[in-house]
């Protein structure tokens, strides 16, 4: 079969990247496939491309909804019409139409929670699926960045679908979250394809500050030297919110923030204006980024790093997708441990917590008989018991509350079962931020570090490796004025544009 002849027609690309080859002829042999491939090394071609010589629909189950659509968006392009994102978007109307033709589709895609679903499992079991895809695999790993309890269900629901073959895709992975995608999975003696995650291109550079004052003022200068268009991280929405406002009022005027706290349309508004050159800075928490398909970011800061180097290196893979040089920067300052340990803390539920679901579950089979757990009681427990989504989870999924409840919940057992789960977790996190935290204040090479990191030996430096070696600034800086060119147009043309695009 001529796989280059279908890449250029299909695709419209003139040669594979690193890895794509290998791995699609394993896919077509009909072996499992592992395959670690850097940010922007061209993942998704690895089932797309299959998806069009083998019979039969292709599963995918992606994390995001914004990953899907992006994705969907892109096949789209192509002229593949046989293509549905399953996912908490889709109106219950729209999910009663294609319901019955599903087997019709040729690429499904889901979430990881749409796929508890039995009603939908069931439907699903009636397809013939050629290839089982599990992008961002290492999301599997009950040591991913989130906790993702229905992403540990997917080797049943595998399984249950007739164990298709299966191709698990990430761009970070250490040895153990290898192991826990192979074990979740279910897969025996999957094929693995290895890749180097560094990402040459990317200068890395820590800066240390001296007061938060100072980070403001050395971002600013960052910021007016750099080649746009860039994101700046924070853990913080207001810190995000603030600081975006910060740079207008210093002259920019193509900045915005981004972050989960805000209303669906106004983040896809954001999104879509930053990926058309309209907006050229986005300040935003680490909600902004996933399925932003945008090949020219030229610069990632972080004025505030993440809780692990897995998060790190996601986030600064979303710079230079197109191979052009671009920089990755962290501004650092002492006390910049408080929030990550705070964010750890606040994904952990608090013993009063846990007491108060099993008093509520307890209470409703007394009064009732069972307790069902639906939508409702879950906005309840969020609402007025202040558990977070993440807290929530934890509880049900170490309480094993799936949908009916019938025997009275042991409190000493119950506390003490989700209190040990928090303890293990929460010294795990607190590790994996100290790893982060000593790449920082190492004086060691930052790739060399990284690369170790996920045990990678770095063959070849850049000349423009990093601030411990050399970086040549010159490479990254503005090489034009930005002019004021761009006149916005109002909120309501733009959203008409977005969702009016297809038709
Ligand atoms: P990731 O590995 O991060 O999932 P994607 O699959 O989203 O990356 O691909 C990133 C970009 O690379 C996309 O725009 C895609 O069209 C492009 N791409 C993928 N494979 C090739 C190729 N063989 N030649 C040129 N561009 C490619
Ligand atoms: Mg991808």
């Amino acid at each position: 079969m001529n796989l280059k002849k279908i890449l250029k027609e299909k695709f419209n690309h003139t040669s594979f990247r690193i890895g794509q080859q290998e791995i699609i002829e394993d896919i077509l042999s009909g072996q499992d496939v592992i395959a670690l491939l850097p940010t922007g090394g061209g993942k998704s071609l690895c089932y797309q491309l299959p998806a069009q010589i083998l019979n039969g629909s292709v599963l995918i189950i992606s994390p995001l909804v914004a990953l899907m659509e992006d994705q969907v968006l892109q096949l789209k392009k192509m002229g593949e019409k046989r293509v549905i994102a399953l996912n908490s978007f889709l109106s219950y109307e729209k999910k009663r139409k294609i319901m019955p033709s599903l087997h019709k589709y040729k690429y499904i895609f889901a979430s990881p929670e749409i796929l508890q679903s039995k009603f939908l499992i069931n439907r699903l079991k009636g397809i013939h699926f050629s290839l089982f895809v599990v992008d961002e695999a290492h999301c599997i790993s009950q040591w991913g960045h989130d906790f993702r309890p229905d992403y540990s269900r997917l080797g049943s629901i595998r399984e249950f679908l007739g164990s298709p073959p299966c191709l698990a895709l990430t761009a970070t992975a250490t040895k153990e979250v290898f192991e826990d995608i192979k074990g979740t999975l279910k897969l025996t003696n999957p094929k693995m394809h290895i890749h180097s995650i560094d990402r040459p291109n990317i200068a890395i550079a820590v800066k240390k500050v001296n007061s938060i004052e100072d980070k403001k003022e050395e971002l600013l200068k960052y910021v007016k030297e750099l080649q746009g268009p860039g994101i700046i991280y924070f853990s913080s929405r207001v810190l995000a919110e603030n600081t975006a406002q910060f740079l207008k009022d210093q002259g920019f005027e193509r900045v915005a923030f981004y972050h989960g706290g805000m209303e669906q349309e106004k983040r896809m508004l954001i999104q879509e204006q930053f990926i058309h050159n309209q907006l050229s800075i986005i300040c935003c928490t680490n909600a902004f980024g996933m399925g932003v398909n945008k090949p020219d970011i030229r610069f990632v800061i972080h004025f505030h790093y993440p809780s692990q180097m897995e998060s790190y290196l996601q986030e600064i893979g979303r710079a230079g997708r197109d191979g052009k040089p671009s920089a990755a920067i962290l501004l650092f300052h002492e006390m910049d441990h408080e929030i990550p340990e705070v964010l750890i803390k606040y994904e952990l539920p608090t013993k009063e917590q846990t007491q108060l679901v099993v008093e509520y579950i307890n209470q409703e089979i007394k009064d009732k008989g069972k307790f069902l757990y639906t939508k409702t009681v879950e906005e309840y427990f969020l609402t007025v018991f202040s558990v977070s989504e993440v807290q929530w989870r934890f509880i049900q999924y170490y309480l094993s509350l799936d949908e009916i409840v019938q025997t009275q919940v042991e409190m000493k057992t119950s506390i003490n079962i989700v209190g040990e789960a928090a303890r293990k977790r929460y010294v795990y996190k607190f590790n994996k931020l100290k790893m982060m935290e000593n790449w920082i204040k190492s004086q060691r090479c930052r790739r060399e570090e990284i690369l170790a990191y996920f045990d990678e030996q770095i063959e070849k430096k850049p000349s423009s490796c990093c601030d411990r070696c050399e970086i040549d600034w010159d490479m990254y800086k503005r090489k034009c004025n930005e002019g004021n060119e761009w006149k916005p147009p109002s909120w309501r043309q733009e959203l008409h544009r977005i969702f009016h695009r297809n038709g």
